[in-house]
């Protein structure tokens, strides 16, 4: 007779799957999360399919037993064959795509009360600078040791004092307690013959069924995705919404509550361990009926998934740039058809990929072209500046202050959008003309003034601006070249000294504790003037926003992005769509020294079906994405020349395919980045090719030392 055994991947991607013994009463199915020895560790795995998951068989006499089987539900097929598809289609080792699936070790590990801390009131009676940081950034917070000392960066020890001198209190935290239920009656609105058409087409969507929901800013496609919810949680069903960026939840979970009367589950980077365990374990057990997160909740294992909505699905936020390089709307997509359930894509600008999707009749198209109440989407003008620059040394045209200046009179809120970071991008030497750079990347190091630091924006780098100059040793020499939002902050400030203004960008909204007191402050109309990046391009309703201001619309079009044109054009479109929401007409301001650039003049005539047409038939000649295929092979070394020579090595060993052509390899346009010298290759293949298996054997041909990373990144959204 046989043993009983079965094949476990486990979450170790250095390790290929394994075959165990199941001892005598251990209920093993596949997707069973188990215990798994492996001399004498202990690894976290899941059973598999042995037939799935190739690997050399082990003799029943060297078979161990698995050490554990952990009480949660087994990962379900769907899930499985998904991390499956994933791991095949970017290349990744399936132990990392699990690594997402199983992404909290405290969802698993077994006490359901844990000890966490909070502030006193208390002041202790010695304070050091270390204590003082550290109470100034824990208030308000409460978790572990290991998370407070995190988020104060103090060591565990400094913390530690704080509990004994009473200015920290423990409290214990039952994590498994239930869940608010959502309640799909609570408060439906009332909706407009055109969302309540659409509302329905998505309620009543079975089976696998991928949807473009295409509604100009301000049509309620939230309202309307909404019912769609209702719906699945009628059905007792559970449904999944992914939103692009940490800072739009909290005006999401808002909104959700005044609808269904509780806050959903919330999944993202920013949750203790304890909300991560009650939320991973409410969502395996069914009782999480809503989960809202970001793209990382895609792979966690819904008990009985009946819905997923990507809200802003063409953000280029959903792709992930590190690790699994997956796109989370793609993949959404997958886990739609292996659940063999519906999926929304709600967009005001969908990408050209999912328009043409719709086009050959793969996904469908519900459509809510007018905005909500009769409210008129806004006017837009170019400003042309050559023909109307601003004063020397400043970035705003005459007839745009104009405006804001009309608007302020008015009451009215204005938004200038400028997507830089920082006070100005680049500082230089008047004197010898040096440049600050990144020692450990090929950027420039971006002067942040509020902060008062040089920052470097790819991997964190961070110095005092030095006062002489490190080239030639000049004093006060440095200066600042070309505008960021606090450059910008500073001229309104100078131009309506008492207009209130805000800076909305990663530096300021870092979390959506400060996502929410931006929105209550312009709720409150407490602000005047909003100076921010695309953080401010998405999701928000403020109705008293009415005039838009585009900085700079020729920035976007730098560079040779295959998708630079279609990713300018909707920026433009979804920060113009933030004017003139409410009752008040809005209108748009781009600045620009080509108004005849077709993204422009397109954004002007309001002519998005011409746009569109003319980037998809540039597209299908060039036969791009979403008419061909691209793969980029990025190898990195901190050693340049090691770098280059397995870039080389590896562009030499290309495989002659029809219908496929390898391009490089050459130094990445960030030919340094975190201190490794980065080579770039680039594989252009026709739709109907496996690229993937192509590259799979053409790598696995070749060996290089473990000092060198080659990471295949399918799909680029980067070309970096
Ligand atoms: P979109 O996501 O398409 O930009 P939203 O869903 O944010 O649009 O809707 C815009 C605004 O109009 C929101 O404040 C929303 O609450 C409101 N709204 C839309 N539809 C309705 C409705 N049927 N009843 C009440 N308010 C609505
Ligand atoms: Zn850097």
């Amino acid at each position: 007779m046989p043993l009983p055994r079965t094949r476990v991947v486990t979450l170790n991607a250095a390790l290929g799957p394994l075959d165990y013994r199941i001892p005598d009463g251990m209920a093993v199915e596949p997707g069973s999360v188990v215990v798994a020895p492996l001399g004498p560790r202990q690894l976290i795995g899941v059973a598999w399919e042995a037939g799935r998951v190739p690997t050399e068989e082990v003799g029943d006499n060297r078979l161990r037993p698995l050490a554990g089987l952990i009480d949660v539900p087994a990962i379900a097929a769907p899930l499985r064959r998904l991390a499956e598809w994933t791991a095949n289609y970017y290349l990744s080792p399936l132990a990392s795509v699990l690594r997402m699936v199983l992404p909290s070790s405290a969802a698993l590990a077994s006490p359901r009360h844990l000890i966490e801390y909070r502030p006193t009131n208390l002041v202790p009676p010695r304070s050091t600078p270390q204590r003082a940081q550290a109470l100034e950034r824990l208030a308000g917070r409460q978790g572990t040791i290991r998370e407070l000392a995190e988020v104060a960066e103090v060591s565990d020890a400094v913390l530690r004092g704080l509990v004994n001198a009473g200015a920290l209190e423990a409290v214990s935290v039952e994590a498994d307690r239930p869940l608010p239920v959502p309640d799909p009656d609570f408060a439906p609105p009332i909706l407009s013959p055109e969302q309540h058409a659409a509302a329905g087409l998505l309620s009543e969507a079975r089976g696998f069924d991928p949807i473009m929901l295409d509604g100009v800013t301000g049509s309620g496609k939230t309202e309307v995705y909404f019912e769609a919810i209702a719906a699945c949680l009628r059905r007792g069903e559970q449904t999944l919404v992914l939103l692009p960026e940490i800072a739009l939840t909290e005006p999401f979970l808002k909104r959700f509550e005044a609808r269904f009367g509780c806050a959903p589950v919330t999944w993202h980077s920013d949750l203790r361990s304890s909300q991560r365990r009650r939320a991973w374990r409410g969502i395996a057990n069914g009782e999480a009926a809503v989960t809202v997160g970001a793209r990382s909740a895609l792979f966690l294992p819904y008990a009985k998934l009946g819905l997923i909505v990507v809200d802003e699905a063409h953000e280029p936020s959903f792709k992930q740039e590190e690790g699994v390089q997956y796109h989370a709307r793609d993949v959404a997509v997958m886990r739609g058809k292996f659940e063999d359930i519906p999926v929304i894509l709600s967009s005001a600008t969908p990408a050209i990929e999912t328009r043409h999707m719709v086009e050959i009749g793969r996904y469908r198209e519900v459509a809510l072209p007018s905005r909500f109440a009769g409210a008129q989407l806004p006017e837009i003008r170019a400003i042309n500046l050559t023909q109307d620059p601003p004063p020397r040394g400043r970035w705003l045209a005459p007839s745009l202050v104009a405006e804001m200046e009309a608007n302020l009179a008015a009451g009215e809120q204005s938004l200038l959008f400028l997507n830089r970071r920082g006070f100005a991008p680049l500082t230089l030497c008047r004197h010898c003309g040096h440049r600050f750079q990144c020692p450990n990347c090929t950027a420039w190091m971006v002067e942040h003034r509020l902060m008062h630091r040089l920052a470097c924006h790819h991997c964190g780098h961070v110095m005092p601006p030095p006062r002489a100059c490190p080239e030639c040793g000049e004093e006060d020499s440095l200066v600042a070249c070309g505008p960021g939002v606090e450059r910008i902050a500073d001229e309104v400030a100078a131009l309506f000294p008492d207009a209130r203004t805000a800076i909305v960008t990663s530096d300021t909204i870092w979390s959506p504790a400060r996502a929410a007191e931006f929105v209550r402050s312009m709720e409150a109309g407490e602000i005047d003037i909003v100076i921010g990046t695309q953080l401010v391009t998405k999701g928000y309703h403020f109705p008293d926003l009415t005039l838009v201001g585009v900085v700079d619309a020729d920035l976007g079009l730098q560079g040779g992005d295959l998708r630079a044109a279609e990713r300018s054009f909707q920026q433009i479109s979804q920060v113009a769509g933030r004017a003139g929401r409410g009752d008040k007409p809005g209108r748009v301001l781009v600045q620009t020294h080509d108004p005849d650039a077709p993204v422009i003049a397109a954004l002007v005539a309001g002519d998005t079906p011409g746009f569109i047409a003319a980037e998809t038939d540039a597209r299908r000649a060039a036969v791009m994405p979403p008419f061909g295929r691209l793969a980029a092979i990025v190898v990195s070394a901190e050693d340049a020349a090691e770098a280059e020579g397995v870039a080389r090595r590896i562009g030499r060993a290309a495989p002659s395919v029809e219908r496929m052509a390898v391009f490089g390899p050459a130094p990445a346009p960030l030919a340094m980045l975190r201190g490794r010298h980065r080579q770039r290759l680039l594989v252009h293949a026709a739709r109907s090719l496996d690229v993937q298996n192509v590259i799979r054997d053409w790598l696995a041909s070749l060996e290089w030392s473990t000092k060198v990373r080659v990471a295949v990144d399918v799909d680029p959204y980067s070309f970096l």
